[in-house]
């Protein structure tokens, strides 16, 4: 694997290592034993049963994070291998990028951010560098799974300066406006391609879009069109699909052209070098970038604004706040373990620790888990 490599991709000869040094790996690289630990992590099952637009439960057809996560480490895998990259390390990053992913999506992200707003504010990307670092309970000599530093790197996506300055060596480069690997900034773009384009098929099957208000955004129109010119008596499923497959396709060339183009003229000689440009070596073109946004704006005003949504995202928001303030003001409705937790945080931090701890406990639930613990707490027919 290494003599396909460029010189400007992640390596083990220039990986940062773990913070525990081990044994080196038997008949795998250091990156598959990152992906290895993530593949069997509790979080990483844990996403089958997580939102990623549609609650889990509203039908088995829609992606969870799960197969998002697939999805976006299948594209990073094609692009890693064209652009010479490191293609496990950006499986590994892929695979754990929404790791600390709340239940119920971005609702329950905003939901725990506005309870945890005194005690440091909760992110989910900050959260998938908690589970890995810290959450995940499985080796006798290291808390979390211990993985590389490029891992780490690669999913810490963004981080503010005051975080950034708690977390030390992983976050710097937010201090210095430096880069990360070039397989880090390029996972963080195939995820865009994932979502924009599995939301539209998600959008279209649950009825919530439709192919006409598709076809304002100019991304879909073009290769719409050039289904139907091509195939004029296709319709539904397959009328979809070939055109959504023509958008990831697109999406995916430019990328691999324009970031091909942007190493070519910076030339790096080796992985210090792309880390200490002031700009990512790795993106779309300015004509590709505007049309992305098109369809970004045209799915936020459209699906995940849309009422049968936002009914969804009101009611995780109560649910995940009515939670979180009964177990900050009766820790004993906590398991005895996460109770454990914080009172250990609480000893060590005061409040913010307790917090924290109830925060990691909720954002670790899946959607139906939450559901669930919810009636348990709230229901008074529900005794056990
Ligand atoms: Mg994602």
């Amino acid at each position: 694997m290494s003599t396909s490599l460029a010189v400007y991709a992640a390596s083990e000869n220039n990986s940062r290592g773990r913070h525990h040094v081990e044994p080196v790996p038997q008949y795998r690289g250091e990156y598959q034993r990152d992906r290895d630990r993530i593949v069997h992590s509790a979080a990483f099952r844990r996403l089958e049963y997580k939102t990623q637009v549609f609650v889990n439960h509203e039908g088995d057809m829609f992606r969870t994070r799960l197969t998002h996560s697939l999805e976006v480490a299948q594209i990073a895998r094609s692009i890693a291998r064209v652009l010479q990259l490191n293609e496990d390390l950006a499986e590994t990053i892929a695979l754990a990028h929404d790791l600390g992913h709340t239940p119920f999506g971005h609702a329950g992200q905003d939901a725990l951010n506005d309870c945890m707003r005194d005690y440091g504010g909760f992110e989910h990307n900050l959260q998938s560098l908690r589970v890995v670092d810290e959450l995940e309970e499985r080796y006798a000599e290291f808390p979390g799974l211990n993985l590389t530093y490029e891992a780490r790197e690669g999913i810490l996506k963004h981080c503010s300066i005051n975080k950034a300055r708690e977390l030390g060596d992983v976050a710097e480069r937010f201090l210095q406006n430096r880069q990360p690997t070039l397989e880090a900034q390029m996972v963080n773009l195939a995820d865009e391609i994932a979502y924009n384009n599995h939301d539209v098929d998600d959008g279209l099957r649950a009825g919530l879009l439709s192919l006409e208000q598709l076809e304002s955004v100019e991304l879909i129109r073009v290769h719409l069109h050039e289904v139907r010119k091509r195939y004029a008596a296709l319709s539904g499923r397959k009328l979809i699909y070939e055109t959504i497959r023509r958008m990831i396709n697109t999406l995916i060339v430019d990328l691999v052209e324009t970031s091909q183009a942007r190493i070519r003229e910076v030339s790096p000689q080796n992985i210090d070098e792309v880390r200490s440009q002031s700009l990512a070596l790795i993106g779309f073109s300015a004509a590709m970038r505007e049309r992305s946004l098109e369809l970004k704006r045209f799915l936020r005003t459209n699906l995940y604004r849309h009422y049968r949504v936002h009914r969804m995202t009101a009611k995780a928001d109560r649910m995940l706040k009515e939670l979180f303030h009964a177990y900050m003001s009766d820790i004993r409705l906590l398991p005895p373990e996460h109770q454990q937790y914080a009172h250990q945080d609480e000893a060590a931090i005061g409040s913010s620790g307790r917090a924290r701890a109830v925060a990691d406990y909720i954002a670790g639930m899946t959607d139906r888990f939450a559901i669930a613990e919810y009636r348990r707490i709230f229901d008074p027919r529900e005794l056990t």
